[in-house]
C-alpha cells in the first residue's frame, strides 16, 4: 500500500514537471515563426507602451512582452532576430499618397532636387536625345520657388516655354510641378493638345498667359486635361497587356522604395477603377509587397455605375482594401490653387481654383453616405475647408451617431473658426507634417503673417479641439520617407535652421501615433494595423535611432534595419 503511493506521489510529480519543462521552452502549439528579441519596443499601444520582445505566427503578432517569456515562442524552426537594442514599432503607414504616380515618378525624369530650369533644360534635351520622334517626354517634380537662380525671363516666377522647343522640337514634353497641380509644356504639346493664344480657360483651370498674352507654358489645375488627354491618347494605341505589364512593374518599384523606407501599408489617394482593377489582380495572384488601401477618383455618374465595385476588403490575404472615395475641392497653395476666403498677399484680387463643381460634389457625398463609402476630399484653403465642412454637416446630420470617419485631405489652411466644426462633426484632418516645411517659405508670401500663424498646419490646434489627426507626406509631391516626416512633424524646422510656428510642433508620441494608429483608424483598420498588440498583423519596422528619446538632429541620421510585412522580412538594409 505505501509503495504504491509512494510510486503515486512520483507519477504527480514527473506530470507535474513534465508540464513545467513544456511552459519553458515553446511546445509545438505555441512555438513561432518569428521571435525578435533584444529589442527597444515602442507598440503604440498604450495599455502596454514598451516591450522587449515580439512573437509571429502566420503572419500575425502572438506575443508581445520581455525576453524571459518570449523563450516560450523559441521553438526548433523559430527565426530569432536580434535586434540588439535597436528601436522596433509598427510600420509605418503612408496616410496620403499616390502610389501610380510614385510608381511613375520612378521611371520618369525626377525634377525633384533639380537646381535651376538650366538643369531641367539638360535633361529634357537627353530624353529628347534618346526619344524617337512622337514619342512624349514626361517628367515630375519641379517647384519654381525652389530654383536656385531663378530664371532671368520668367512670369510669375515662371520662365517661357521656348527653351523646352528648342532642345525638343519634336518630341512632346510634359513636366509636372511637384504639387501635381500644374504642369510645364512645349510646343510640340500645346500643338497635340490643341492650345492657342486664343484658347479658352477651362473652368477651374487656367492657361498662364503673362500680360501682352504670350502663353507661359504652364497648365494650371484643369487645364492640363487638355495636355493630359493628347499624352493619353498617344499612350492608349498602345497593346492593352503592354501598358499593364509597365504599369504593375511601376506599382512594384513604388513597393520596393516603401519597403527601403519603413512603410508597410499605403493608402492611395486617388485610383481609377481601371488602377483598381490592376490592383485587385495583383492582390488575388498575390503579387503585392505592402498593404493598399484605395480612394477611388471618378466622377459622379462613374461611381454610381460602379457602385457594385464596393467594399473590397482585405483582398489576397489582407493586402487591399478599397471602400473610399476622393474628390478634389481645390489645388495647392504653390500653385495659388488653394481657394482661399479673402486673395492672396501676393496675387491681388485672386483666391484660388475651385476645382469641382460643388453640386456634384453633394452628389457624390449623398453617393457615399448611401453606400457606407468613406469620402475623402482634398481642401487646402480656408474657404475650400469651409466649403467642405458645410457638405459634410449636411450630409452627417442625417444620423450624427454614424461611425462614418470621412476626411479632409490636408486640410491644409484653415480659418480658426472651422477647427472646432472639425470635432463636432467627427471629421478627420489627414495632414502631411513635410509640407509644413516644404511649403513654408513661400506660406508668408501668399497668406500673409495673420493667416499663416492662425490657420496654416495647424497640427496643435487640432489635436487640443480633439480632432484625429493623421499623417503623410503626398508622395510623388514629397518623397515618401516617414523618417524626413517625422523630423519635420516634430521640429517644424527649415533648411535655414528657423523653425515655422513652433507652438504647432507634434510631440514626438504624436508624431509616431500620427503616422501609425491614427493613419489605420482614418482607414477602419485600426483592429488589424497601427500598433504592436497580439491578433495584429506582423507589420514592424526595425530602426537604427530611438525616435522617441534620440535628439532632434539624430532624427535625420535614422536608417531602417529592417521592413518586416505579415512576419515576412521584406527589406534588410545594408551598412
Ligand atoms: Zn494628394
Amino acid at each position: 500500500m505505501k509503495r504504491s503511493i509512494t510510486r503515486y506521489f512520483f507519477a504527480v510529480i514527473l506530470f507535474f514537471l513534465s508540464c513545467n519543462s513544456a511552459t519553458e521552452s515553446a511546445s509545438s502549439a505555441e512555438a513561432a515563426d518569428l521571435v525578435i528579441k533584444n529589442a527597444k519596443v515602442y507598440t503604440v499601444n498604450k495599455n502596454q507602451p514598451e516591450a522587449e520582445a515580439l512573437a509571429v505566427k502566420d503572419g500575425r503578432i502572438t506575443f508581445v512582452g520581455s525576453n524571459t517569456d518570449a523563450k516560450k515562442y523559441t521553438g526548433d524552426k523559430t527565426e530569432v532576430i536580434d535586434a540588439k537594442g535597436q528601436f522596433v514599432m509598427p510600420g509605418f503607414i503612408e496616410g496620403h499618397g499616390h502610389i501610380h504616380g510614385l510608381g511613375l515618378s520612378l521611371t520618369i525624369l525626377n525634377l525633384m532636387n533639380v537646381k535651376n530650369w538650366d538643369e531641367i533644360v539638360a535633361m529634357v534635351a537627353e530624353a529628347a536625345r534618346k526619344a524617337k520622334p512622337g514619342d512624349w517626354i514626361i517628367g515630375r517634380g519641379w517647384h519654381q520657388e525652389k530654383w536656385n537662380p531663378a530664371p532671368a525671363r520668367n512670369y510669375l516666377g515662371y520662365p517661357y516655354h521656348e527653351e523646352l522647343d528648342k532642345v525638343s522640337p519634336n518630341n512632346p514634353v510634359y513636366l509636372s510641378h511637384a504639387s501635381g497641380h500644374s504642369a510645364y509644356v512645349n510646343a510640340k504639346a500645346l500643338e497635340l493638345a490643341g492650345i492657342n493664344s486664343s484658347t479658352k480657360n477651362p473652368a477651374g483651370g487656367d492657361i498662364v498667359k503673362d500680360k501682352d498674352g504670350r502663353i507661359v507654358g504652364v497648365l494650371a489645375e484643369t487645364a492640363q486635361g487638355l495636355a493630359n488627354r493628347a499624352y493619353s491618347a498617344w499612350e492608349n494605341q498602345r497593346p492593352k497587356q503592354e501598358r499593364f505589364t509597365k504599369w504593375a512593374e511601376s506599382i512594384r518599384i513604388a513597393e520596393e522604395d516603401c519597403l527601403k523606407k519603413g512603410i508597410t501599408s499605403f493608402q492611395d489617394a486617388g485610383s481609377s477603377f481601371e488602377q483598381v482593377e490592376g490592383m485587385k489582380k495583383l492582390a488575388k495572384e498575390g503579387k503585392l509587397n505592402i498593404r493598399h488601401w484605395l480612394m477611388v477618383r471618378e466622377d459622379n455618374s462613374s461611381l454610381r455605375a460602379h457602385a457594385n465595385v464596393f467594399p473590397i476588403v482585405n483582398e489576397g490575404n489582407g493586402y487591399l482594401t478599397v471602400k473610399a472615395v476622393k474628390v478634389s475641392l481645390d489645388g495647392a497653395l504653390g500653385s495659388y490653387g488653394a481657394w482661399l476666403l479673402e486673395p492672396y498677399t501676393d496675387r491681388p484680387g485672386w483666391v484660388g481654383n475651385n476645382t469641382v463643381d460643388i453640386d456634384s460634389l453633394k452628389a457624390i457625398a449623398d453617393f457615399c453616405w448611401k453606400n457606407n463609402v468613406q469620402l475623402c476630399v482634398h481642401a487646402i484653403g480656408d474657404r475650400a475647408n469651409r466649403e467642405l465642412i458645410d457638405i459634410y454637416a449636411a450630409q452627417i446630420a442625417n444620423d450624427k451617431s454614424k461611425d462614418h470617419r470621412w476626411r479632409v485631405e490636408h486640410a491644409q489652411h484653415v480659418n480658426p473658426t472651422e477647427i472646432p466644426r472639425f470635432k463636432e462633426w467627427n471629421v478627420i484632418a489627414s495632414m502631411q507634417g513635410i509640407h509644413c516645411t516644404s511649403d513654408a517659405p513661400f506660406v508668408p508670401k501668399r497668406l500673409g503673417a495673420k493667416r499663416s500663424e492662425e490657420g496654416a498646419y495647424v497640427w496643435q490646434s487640432f489635436l487640443k479641439a480633439g480632432v484625429v489627426v493623421n499623417n503623410g507626406t503626398d508622395t510623388p509631391v514629397e518623397d515618401e520617407d516617414p523618417v524626413a516626416n517625422f523630423y519635420a512633424s516634430v521640429t517644424r524646422k527649415l533648411k535655414d535652421g528657423s523653425e515655422f510656428y513652433p507652438a504647432q510642433k507634434m510631440t514626438r508620441e504624436q508624431a509616431l501615433y500620427s503616422y501609425t494608429m491614427a493613419n489605420a483608424y482614418a482607414a477602419f483598420q485600426e483592429k488589424e494595423k497601427g500598433s504592436l498588440e497580439v491578433g495584429k498583423y506582423a507589420d514592424i519596422v526595425i530602426l537604427s535611432n530611438d525616435l522617441i528619446n534620440c535628439k532632434d538632429e539624430g532624427i535625420k541620421s535614422t536608417k531602417i534595419v529592417t521592413t518586416l510585412v505579415g512576419g515576412k522580412v521584406k527589406y534588410k538594409g545594408q551598412f
